[in-house]
């Protein structure tokens, strides 16, 4: 285990932006991960786990304690269930599930980072969740290894048990009970959703994907549902379309109060996706905050929303 020092994690996040970690190591098995964790405890400093680096803003002062890369892979398959490792990447587990016929991961295909990273953020997309199929996952809860059910992180959109508990690091994760399909028509599927990606976030763009969550109807007042849904129609957005799912996209309401193309510094909100932030190249920290709380505020004056940042915000004072 090498411990690095001052390592700049621009270099670690998909947006390319973020100062020094005081402290940063890579974990390339789970004893690893216990001994850096035992370091920092040692030195009194605090910890935090990364990985693909893909829903991270890191401040331009960087981290103060020590940051651990999660880096161990592997999936391995026993009487119908799956185990993968926390550090494999997300796609590696979602063709897993295409070349082996198993229906429920595939529209997953092209959500950057690790199978850890996605169980974290309950990630998801058109249709399937990192949720449906897992059965436990195997974390570590300061010195002990624990086995969680299904039950005991149960969560809701975006949402997780280990969101609200920040010492609990996944290790590995079981799932299972895939319905059985043709692996032609699951790699069909996978490869449309890869072209509707590659559209909304060409492989050239510094961003963290969409920054802000959806908004979750039932979360919204009478009112406020119809002063949205007035809005979006005037604007000519299909509401039953955006309804779907259940949720108005943040991007739908930052369109229409005029985001799309707003810039601050080198940070940019796309012109093709009002949710998506980018890096021009050379950006800081400071101005994405700055350009978020702005489009933040502006969403809340009009609708009386407060959005919530999807991205995991990290060495900020203020919260956003
Ligand atoms: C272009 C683009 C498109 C995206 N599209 C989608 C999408 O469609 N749907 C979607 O849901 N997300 C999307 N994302 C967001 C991102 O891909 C997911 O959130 C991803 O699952 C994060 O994984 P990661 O390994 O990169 O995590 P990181 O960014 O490294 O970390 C994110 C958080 O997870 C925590 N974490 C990571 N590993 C562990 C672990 N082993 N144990 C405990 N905590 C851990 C970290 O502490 C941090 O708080 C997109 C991102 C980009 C850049």
């Amino acid at each position: 285990m090498k411990i690095q020092e001052n390592t700049p994690l621009a270099l670690y996040t998909k947006l390319q932006i973020g100062g020094p970690a005081r402290y940063f190591v890579e974990a390339g098995s789970i004893n690893e991960l216990k001994e850096a964790i035992s370091w920092a405890k040692e030195k009194n400093l605090g910890y935090m786990v990364i990985a693909g680096g893909s829903n991270l803003l890191v401040s331009d002062e960087g981290y103060n304690g020590l940051i651990i890369r999660i880096n161990f892979s592997g999936i391995s398959q026993k009487d119908g269930v799956i185990t993968v490792k926390a550090g494999t990447p997300l796609q590696e587990f979602v063709d897993y599930t295409v070349e082996h016929g198993l229906d429920g991961a595939s529209t997953m295909s092209g959500i950057p980072g690790s199978l850890g990273g996605a169980i974290y953020g309950s990630a998801g997309a058109y249709g399937d969740n990192i949720r449906d199929h897992l059965k436990s996952v195997l974390s570590l809860d300061g010195d002990n290894a624990k086995t969680l059910t299904r039950d005991e992180f149960e969560t809701g959109y975006r949402d997780s048990i280990f969101k609200r508990n920040k010492k609990l690091i996944i290790l590995e994760a079981e799932f299972g009970e895939f319905a059985k399909s043709d692996p032609d028509e699951l790699k069909k599927e996978a490869e449309k959703i890869l072209a509707t990606r590659n559209g909304k976030y060409p492989q050239s763009v510094k961003c963290p994907g969409s920054f802000f969550k959806n908004v979750v109807l039932e979360d919204l007042s009478t009112r406020q549902k119809d002063e949205v849904n007035s809005a979006l129609l005037d604007f000519g957005k299909d509401i039953a379309v955006l309804e779907k799912f259940g949720k108005i996209p943040a991007g739908a309401l930052i369109e229409i109060l005029g985001g799309k193309g707003d810039r601050i510094g080198q940070i940019q909100i796309t012109l093709n996706h009002a949710n998506t932030f980018e890096n021009l190249g050379g950006g800081q920290a400071l101005d994405f905050f700055q350009l978020a709380k702005k489009w933040k505020n502006k969403v809340k004056e009009k609708f009386g929303i407060e959005l919530e940042p999807e991205v995991q915000l990290v060495g900020f004072k203020e919260s956003l």
